[in-house]
């Protein structure tokens, strides 16, 4: 009948890490599992797991695929379909040479695999009974998409489960944060195209769009619109 939508705060970036399910065909999809992947392929115990879909290859988000992945084929599941963007291919392939310069080891991240699905030409993905829109919005990273519901039956458990009055729910990985915005200093980021990604894709959503941003609490777009001082 609705979605449900579990956050769970994940790496050692704070990253959220998302769990959507169609509690109509229990039908589930992982979003953005930068690393805990054992904790989160617990969390999907009950589900059947179609998608893994990330908004972007930076370490924090996409760090956990490749563990993850391997849980699914120790366990005998299905492997789920991964999609992200072909220009987020390049950032993907170096991210744990990125770990190293943090410090950080090859067993605490490792570079995702290709996508199975380019989200490229998409303009929607659907999990079971539901649809999404994809929007493509560079800037953060070049290959940056968010997802956009269209309806409000959701629900939100785990962390930040504050729905903030909305019924429209947006997944905006590092475009759009509450009181800021995806930080463009990392390579290939560009700060003038993040500005118009977040001005013409996300703006333009309805005020009452619950933005489930990639670090930090939930906000909404009415919110950032009038009161974000990076977009005023
Ligand atoms: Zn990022």
């Amino acid at each position: 009948m609705s979605l449900t939508v579990t956050t769970k705060r994940v790496s050692h970036f704070d990253q959220n890490a998302r769990i959507i399910t169609d509690t109509t065909t229990n039908e589930t999809m992982i979003i953005d599992p930068g690393a805990e992947a054992d904790l989160l392929f617990d969390m999907v115990s009950a589900t059947t797991v179609t998608m893994i879909v990330l908004t972007h290859c930076h370490i924090d988000h996409a760090g956990g695929v490749t563990r993850l992945l391997e849980l699914f084929d120790h366990a005998n599941r299905k492997r789920p379909q991964l999609f992200y963007h072909s220009k987020d291919i390049i950032i993907g392939e170096h991210l744990e040479d990125f770990a190293k310069n943090y410090g950080f080891s090859a067993t605490d991240y490792q570079n995702p695999p290709h996508p199975d699905q380019l989200i490229d030409s998409l303009s929607s993905i659907k999990l079971g009974s539901k649809t999404f829109t994809v929007y493509f919005t560079p800037g953060h990273a070049p290959g940056h998409i968010v997802l956009y519901y269209d309806n409000d039956d959701f629900k939100l458990a785990g962390d930040y489960s504050e729905i903030l009055d909305c019924n429209r729910l947006l997944i905006a990985g590092d475009t759009l944060f509450h009181g800021s915005i995806g930080r463009t200093d990392l390579p290939m980021g560009n700060h003038s195209e993040l500005i118009q990604s977040i001005k013409t894709q996300l703006l333009t959503l309805p005020d009452t769009t619950l933005v489930c941003a990639g670090h930090g609490p939930n906000t909404t777009i009415g919110n950032e619109a009038h009161s974000n001082p990076f977009l005023n």
